[in-house]
Protein backbone atom coordinates (compact mmCIF):
# COMPACT_ATOMS: atom_id res chain seq x y z
CA UNK A 1 0.00 0.00 0.00
CA UNK A 2 1.25 3.48 -0.81
CA UNK A 3 2.42 6.23 1.77
CA UNK A 4 -0.89 8.14 0.63
CA UNK A 5 -3.24 4.87 0.72
CA UNK A 6 -2.28 4.69 4.46
CA UNK A 7 -2.94 8.29 5.37
CA UNK A 8 -6.66 7.27 4.07
CA UNK A 9 -6.46 4.10 6.18
CA UNK A 10 -5.29 5.75 9.38
CA UNK A 11 -1.78 3.74 9.04
CA UNK A 12 0.01 7.01 8.88
CA UNK A 13 -1.16 10.53 10.64
CA UNK A 14 -1.64 13.42 8.89
CA UNK A 15 -2.93 17.14 9.62
CA UNK A 16 -5.61 16.88 7.82
CA UNK A 17 -7.70 20.28 6.84
CA UNK A 18 -10.46 18.97 4.86
CA UNK A 19 -11.97 15.36 4.65
CA UNK A 20 -15.50 13.95 2.59
CA UNK A 21 -16.59 10.56 1.97
CA UNK A 22 -13.52 10.62 -1.74
CA UNK A 23 -11.31 13.12 -0.97
CA UNK A 24 -8.79 13.75 1.49
CA UNK A 25 -6.79 17.20 2.34
CA UNK A 26 -3.56 17.38 4.40
CA UNK A 27 -0.73 19.72 5.06
CA UNK A 28 2.35 18.65 3.00
CA UNK A 29 5.22 17.20 5.71
CA UNK A 30 8.00 19.45 3.67
CA UNK A 31 6.41 23.08 3.84
CA UNK A 32 7.16 24.33 0.73
CA UNK A 33 4.99 27.78 2.32
CA UNK A 34 3.29 28.13 4.95
CA UNK A 35 0.01 26.45 4.43
CA UNK A 36 1.49 23.78 2.05
CA UNK A 37 -1.75 21.52 1.68
CA UNK A 38 -2.18 18.11 -0.99
CA UNK A 39 -5.55 17.25 -1.71
CA UNK A 40 -5.86 13.83 -2.63
CA UNK A 41 -8.57 11.17 -4.41
CA UNK A 42 -8.92 8.63 -1.52
CA UNK A 43 -9.14 6.01 -4.53
CA UNK A 44 -5.76 4.80 -5.56
CA UNK A 45 -4.69 6.34 -9.59
CA UNK A 46 -1.23 6.76 -9.77
CA UNK A 47 -1.89 10.38 -11.79
CA UNK A 48 -3.51 12.03 -14.53
CA UNK A 49 -3.82 9.26 -17.05
CA UNK A 50 -5.36 7.08 -14.34
CA UNK A 51 -7.29 9.29 -13.29
CA UNK A 52 -10.95 9.07 -14.71
CA UNK A 53 -13.37 12.27 -15.33
CA UNK A 54 -15.78 11.48 -11.83
CA UNK A 55 -12.61 11.18 -9.74
CA UNK A 56 -11.48 14.35 -11.53
CA UNK A 57 -14.61 16.00 -10.91
CA UNK A 58 -14.82 15.39 -7.32
CA UNK A 59 -11.09 16.01 -6.74
CA UNK A 60 -11.63 20.02 -8.46
CA UNK A 61 -14.08 20.14 -6.63
CA UNK A 62 -12.50 19.90 -3.16
CA UNK A 63 -9.74 21.52 -4.46
CA UNK A 64 -11.86 24.88 -4.69
CA UNK A 65 -12.77 24.22 -1.40
CA UNK A 66 -9.50 23.64 0.13
CA UNK A 67 -8.01 27.11 -1.76
CA UNK A 68 -10.58 29.31 -0.26
CA UNK A 69 -10.32 27.70 2.99
CA UNK A 70 -6.79 28.31 2.63
CA UNK A 71 -7.61 32.27 1.67
CA UNK A 72 -10.03 32.61 4.41
CA UNK A 73 -7.87 30.96 7.37
CA UNK A 74 -4.29 32.30 6.26
CA UNK A 75 -5.36 35.73 4.72
CA UNK A 76 -3.68 35.11 1.68
CA UNK A 77 -4.51 36.57 -1.95
CA UNK A 78 -2.00 34.25 -3.84
CA UNK A 79 -1.74 30.75 -4.39
CA UNK A 80 -0.07 27.86 -7.06
CA UNK A 81 -1.68 24.73 -7.67
CA UNK A 82 0.93 22.38 -9.31
CA UNK A 83 0.55 18.63 -9.84
CA UNK A 84 3.56 16.84 -10.99
CA UNK A 85 2.74 12.80 -13.60
CA UNK A 86 5.98 11.04 -13.58
CA UNK A 87 9.61 10.98 -12.06
CA UNK A 88 10.78 13.65 -15.11
CA UNK A 89 8.01 16.14 -13.89
CA UNK A 90 8.80 15.26 -10.15
CA UNK A 91 6.20 13.12 -9.11
CA UNK A 92 7.80 11.47 -5.99
CA UNK A 93 4.67 9.73 -4.53
CA UNK A 94 2.47 7.96 -7.28
CA UNK A 95 -0.58 8.24 -5.57
CA UNK A 96 -2.23 11.40 -7.57
CA UNK A 97 -1.68 14.43 -5.59
CA UNK A 98 -2.43 18.22 -6.32
CA UNK A 99 -0.08 20.74 -4.33
CA UNK A 100 -2.00 24.12 -3.22
CA UNK A 101 0.66 26.50 -2.63
CA UNK A 102 0.01 29.69 -0.83
CA UNK A 103 2.35 32.64 -1.98
CA UNK A 104 4.14 35.28 -0.03
CA UNK A 105 5.94 38.43 -0.55
CA UNK A 106 9.45 37.15 -0.37
CA UNK A 107 8.82 33.22 -0.11
CA UNK A 108 11.77 32.21 -1.83
CA UNK A 109 9.51 29.66 -3.92
CA UNK A 110 10.21 30.07 -7.30
CA UNK A 111 8.66 28.63 -11.05
CA UNK A 112 11.23 29.65 -14.27
CA UNK A 113 9.57 28.60 -17.23
CA UNK A 114 11.80 28.80 -19.83
CA UNK A 115 10.27 30.31 -22.92
CA UNK A 116 10.58 28.28 -26.33
CA UNK A 117 10.01 29.81 -29.91
CA UNK A 118 8.69 28.12 -32.31
CA UNK A 119 7.94 29.19 -36.10
CA UNK A 120 4.50 29.07 -37.57
CA UNK A 121 4.56 25.99 -39.15
CA UNK A 122 5.50 24.69 -35.98
CA UNK A 123 2.91 25.72 -34.25
CA UNK A 124 0.43 24.28 -36.47
CA UNK A 125 2.27 20.91 -37.27
CA UNK A 126 2.12 20.58 -33.31
CA UNK A 127 -1.70 22.01 -33.09
CA UNK A 128 -2.71 19.46 -35.31
CA UNK A 129 -0.32 16.71 -34.23
CA UNK A 130 -2.09 17.01 -30.46
CA UNK A 131 -5.71 17.90 -31.95
CA UNK A 132 -5.85 15.34 -33.55
CA UNK A 133 -6.30 12.52 -31.12
ZN1 LIG B 1 -2.21 5.14 -2.88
Amino acid sequence: MCVFCKIVEGEIPAYKVYEDDDILAFLDISQVTVGHTLVIPKKHYENIFELDEEGASKLFKAVTKVAKQLKTSLQIENLNILNNNGKLAYQSVFHYHIHLLPRYQNDKFSINFPTNKLSETEFIELRDKIGKN
